[in-house]
């Protein structure tokens, strides 16, 4: 039985040579192709010396990134996606935690990589490929590869502004496809259209699905998401059978009524993750694709999915999907405050425990000490749990209810946003005293308050540029000549949105 990734695509190699594993709208990869220059690109690696290091790959978004991951995994190390459209500061953050001995980068990129703050070598897309395949040094290498090994490394917003490194096994990500397999009817004949980032771990499930199954991993042009009739078309012409979306993705097709005029023909499976998609956003997407088959899927990038919810044909109610019950290795607790397991229906915090928990943070015991904790209905022995900060409930099925979040953290437009992160961006802006972000859930926009001296729109936003990517990016300045504060003295929140109304 496969122990790791590396096992897949031989196997895929092995079975389907010439099949297509990875493509995007220029270019695309062969099972073998994919094998060999994976090989390459890891034998350049395993020439540097490192084992089981972070290695950052630098790269567009396109079929050679992802054949440079399983290049860094061939040689014993573990990825790190960076994206080439964040600001250089948020990155040397990134790298000042994640001190990668390379960066694998192609020509493109190879000016910027080599402004970055670090001391590792930078390693090119274009050099690696070139190199002579390991050959038995590189077959030691990868069968010492064993699945409680790190895989990769996705960074998340972290409330004090330093991203947070998940840092994921490979045993977290060959249970999940275990689990794929066991659940939905998924084949070789199977084309997977991915739509998230790379850095973002949705797109996980398309890399290793592609890898598992001997499907195809098809990378869906990301404008086309703002042209979606272009889509639906793409989507035809790339004959997609399956995909793993944000709602925010799916919600733009429905809000766009995208399909009165073209409809995916060849869609067999919606499944969605991330955060709560509408029902009417489903009901629209199962009122033109009764057959296919959906599913919610949730979790933190901490536990990458590890619940799920798969809808039975013509179930009817309305209200959000419920995101269902742990996938195959995995409980969920949810506790009170003390750490005890609530009673049948009542809310609380959703613990995860077994295979699909990360390893940590990486570069970071304290962060990793405060959420992946001992599980406190258990002393006799090491038992992690990881918090996830979602509340939750079981509904009168025993089926997992998402209600809220603990804390500050935000889905906006799919992404994962702690609103701490765009504060401590802010508070190295000159002439802003206090400040605080606010969410308007409905409207979908980040609203930042400030008190302190008032300043221009455009050059707040240019100072947060610097540090913040896109995404994170308030649509809303507003000033106070005195932010609200609450008997602790703390920032009133609830206040500050009510004042927006
Ligand atoms: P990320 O680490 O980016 O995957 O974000 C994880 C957070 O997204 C979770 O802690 C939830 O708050 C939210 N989330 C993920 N999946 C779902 C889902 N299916 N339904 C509702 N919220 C979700």
């Amino acid at each position: 039985m496969a122990a790791h990734v590396i096992d897949y695509l031989k196997a895929s190699a092995e079975a389907y040579p010439e099949k297509v594993a990875f493509a995007d709208q220029k270019n695309s990869f062969t099972f073998r192709k994919a094998e060999e220059t994976a090989r390459r690109i890891g034998s350049a690696i395993m020439n540097q010396g490192i084992v089981r290091q972070p290695v950052a790959v630098y790269m567009e978004k396109t079929v050679e990134s992802i054949v440079s991951f399983l290049g860094v995994v061939c040689s014993g190390n573990f990825y790190c996606p960076l994206d080439t459209r964040m600001p250089a500061e948020r990155i040397n953050t990134i790298l000042s935690v994640l001190k990668p001995a390379v960066i694998l980068t192609d020509q493109a990129h190879k000016e910027s990589a080599q402004q970055f703050a670090f001391e590792g070598q930078v390693l090119l897309y274009e050099e690696a490929i070139a190199a002579a395949d390991g050959g038995k040094r590189l077959d030691q290498v990868i069968s010492a590869i064993t699945e409680t090994d790190p895989l990769y490394v996705l960074f998340t917003s972290g409330s004090t502004g330093v991203p947070k490194g998940v840092l994921v096994s490979e045993r977290v990500v060959t249970n999940y496809m275990e689990w794929l397999d066991e659940t939905f009817d998924i084949s070789s004949e199977d084309v997977f259209g991915n739509q998230a980032p790379l850095y973002f771990d949705v797109s996980v499930h398309d890399i290793y699905s592609a890898l598992y199954f001997g499907a195809r991993m098809e990378i869906i042009p990301p404008s086309y998401f703002s042209f979606p009739v272009k889509l639906i078309e793409y989507m035809n012409e790339r004959k997609i059978t399956s995909f793993l979306w944000v709602p925010s993705a799916m919600g733009i097709v429905a809000k766009l009524d995208v399909f009165s005029f073209a409809v995916p023909q060849h869609l067999r499976h919606v499944m969605f993750a991330g955060e709560v998609l509408q029902r009417k956003h489903l009901d629209y997407w199962r009122r033109y694709l009764p057959h296919a088959v959906y599913a919610n899927l949730y979790g933190p990038t901490e536990t990458y999915v590890c619940t799920a919810f798969v809808m039975p044909e013509g179930m009817e109610g309305d209200g959000p999907l419920p995101i269902g019950q742990p996938i195959r290795n995995s409980q969920a607790l949810i506790l009170d405050e003390e750490g005890r397991e609530v009673a049948d229906g009542e809310e609380g915090e959703l613990c995860m425990r077994g295979s699909c928990l990360a390893i940590g943070y990486y570069g970071d015991l304290e962060r990793t000490k405060a959420s992946f904790q001992q599980n406190p209905c258990c002393s006799a022995y090491p038992d992690r749990i990881y918090r996830t900060g979602d509340l939750v409930k079981r509904d009168k099925e025993g089926q997992l209810v998402y209600l809220s979040r603990k804390d500050y953290q935000i889905k906006h437009m799919g992404y994962r946003i702690e609103l701490g992160e765009i504060e401590a961006a802010a508070d190295r802006v000159e002439g802003i005293a206090d400040c605080a972000c606010i969410y308007d859930e409905v409207k979908g926009r980040i609203i930042f308050c400030y008190d302190g001296k008032e300043l221009e729109k455009k050059s707040l936003e240019q100072e947060l540029a610097k540090r913040l990517p896109a995404y994170m990016m308030p649509s809303r300045f507003v000033y106070y000549p005195a932010l609200p504060h609450n008997a602790n003295g703390k920032i009133d929140r609830k206040k500050l949105k009510e004042m927006q109304k």
